[in-house]
């Protein structure tokens, strides 16, 4: 490889939010002009990610810019010449939960330069500046494309500075990106979102949706490769809308086919999947695909239709059950998780029995679920109907108790079965190794070997939990 690409864990200088530390000294551009720091120090960042997988992913690519423009990894946020925040906005508390950790910067050392990035930045825009005027950066996601200029303004004095843009057909490309997981490389290859679900804030915060050309993401995962990576996961809001803009024209099914064809490729996963847009060719090609794993994160959000309909989730529960269908018929055994919010507006006890029944019906392997938080510019927020927190945190509570014992029942029916595990975490104190299957399950075990870490090995169940499985090495 000529110049960085990839930075992976082994050079990182701080925890997992953590600036980062440049991989060789030979891969970095020159120290930062204009900083006025003295010569040869190079000023540091440190990021810290709210939310999602997206938005943690899009931080190892902002810290890809900067390592680029000369930056280096600050080990704490105390330390950092350049503190950002990676916010998210979708639930009412992970919105206020940045502007409370925002506030701990008020009386920050003079010269620390405090920036927002991501939802929230694009939510509250200008707004972030009379609330906290010690910052300095406020830019959304979608106007990433131009850090190197925004970072550059703030370089030479800028004290207010943003990246606001919504209305874009262009991607974030970077020539580095530093990844925190040595195993598991994340690739985003669609960003925004074209739906309007009634509860969402992310066309809002991430503007329309933008997938990038075939040719970007299949060179990227090919680098992935030659840098030692057997796992890439595809990353999108609704990763599956994919399709590609130049003139190959590939959908997302032929895509995945072409990243699971790279050398050295193991294991390829997906997320988020819409349903609208998930076909039977997804399924045949993970059906015929060793290197595309069997587990699916399909959110439903509702198993009542007329909730569906009010969210504008664009399928009935009829059709979301048929696609589950299709799974349930493949070859493989797939696994299945999924999104539920309860407590949405107009919910009722026959509409929330709808979902509970949905659950058995299908069998998740794991489920996400939150009580629906009214958002700023969605159109839910003004329904009636508005459910009370108590009955909110019932339905909850009910929700996920049920989901508790599918998963254990689930879990207990692989007792005894054999799966390869790729090995990605040691407990020292209790000498297990973890890591996960094809299926994405979380499998402990114990082995006579030193170092896993990274390994491909086989175990067999012995015990299951709601949450994961243990196991012993057989090979
Ligand atoms: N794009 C994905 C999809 O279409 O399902 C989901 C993206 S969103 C970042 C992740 C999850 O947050 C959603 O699936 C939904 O369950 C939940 N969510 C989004 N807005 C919410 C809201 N206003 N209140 C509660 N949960 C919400
Ligand atoms: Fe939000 Fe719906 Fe888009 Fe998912 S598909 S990001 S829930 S608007």
């Amino acid at each position: 490889m000529g110049k960085a690409f990839d930075v992976g864990i082994d050079v990182l200088a701080g925890g997992s939010t953590a600036g980062t530390a440049p991989a060789r000294a030979s891969d970095m551009e020159p120290a930062m002009q204009g900083s006025g720091d003295s010569a040869g120090a190079a000023k540091s960042f440190y990021i810290e990610t709210f939310g999602c997988q997206m938005n943690a992913h899009d931080s190892e690519r902002v810290a890809g810019v900067l390592l680029a423009r000369g930056y280096r990894a600050a080990t704490t946020a105390a330390e950092a010449d350049l503190m950002l925040y990676n916010t998210c906005s979708i639930r009412e508390k992970a919105a206020q939960k940045v502007f409370s950790r925002l506030g701990e910067y008020r009386y920050a050392p003079k010269g620390k330069v405090i920036g927002v990035l991501g939802c929230l930045a694009q939510q509250e825009g200008e707004e972030i500046f009379e609330r906290a005027p010690w910052v300095s950066l406020v830019c959304g996601s979608a106007s990433y494309r131009k850090l190197p200029e925004l970072v550059e303004q703030l370089e030479s004095g800028g004290r207010r500075v943003m990246g606001l843009d919504l209305d874009t057909d262009e991607t974030f490309e970077t020539e580095i990106t530093r990844r925190d997981n040595p195993f598991r490389a994340y690739l985003t290859i669609i960003e925004g979102c074209n739906y309007a679900c009634s509860y969402c804030v992310v066309p809002h915060t991430r503007g329309p949706e933008r997938s990038r050309h075939s040719d970007a993401v299949l060179s990227e995962a090919r680098r992935l490769a030659e840098a030692g990576y057997k796992e890439i996961q595809l990353l999108g809001q609704t990763v599956n809308s994919y399709r590609d803009p130049s003139a190959r024209g590939l959908n997302f099914a032929a895509l995945l086919r072409e990243v699971a064809a790279i050398d050295g490729i193991r294991r390829v996963r997906f997320t988020t999947s819409h349903p609208n847009d998930f076909t039977r060719e997804i399924v045949e090609a993970i059906d015929d695909t060793p290197e595309l794993c069997e587990h699916i994160h399909l959110p439903v959000q509702s198993g009542s239709t007329p909730i569906l309909r009010a969210m504008r989730r664009t399928y009935t529960r009829e059709e979301y059950l048929q696609k589950i269908s299709w799974l349930r018929g493949a070859r493989k055994d797939f696994s299945l998780t999924t999104d539920v919010i309860v407590g949405f507006p107009g919910e009722t006890e026959a509409d929330f029995e709808e979902t509970i029944t949905l659950l058995d019906t299908v069998g998740y392997d794991g489920v996400f679920s939150f009580m629906y938080s009214p958002r700023p510019n969605t159109s839910a927020s003004s329904l009636v109907g508005a459910v009370p927190e108590e009955g909110k945190k019932r339905r909850l509570a009910i929700l996920q108790e049920r989901q508790r014992q599918i998963q254990l029942c689930r879990n207990e029916t692989l007792i005894g079965r054999e799966f390869e595990v790729l090995v990605d975490s040691h407990h020292a104190a209790r000498g297990q190794w973890a890591g996960r299957t094809a299926s994405n399950r979380v499998v402990n075990f114990v082995s006579e070997r030193e170092n896993l870490l990274g390994e491909f090995v086989f175990v067999k169940v012995t015990r299951a939990g709601p949450n994961s499985l243990v196991g012993e090495q057989i090979s």
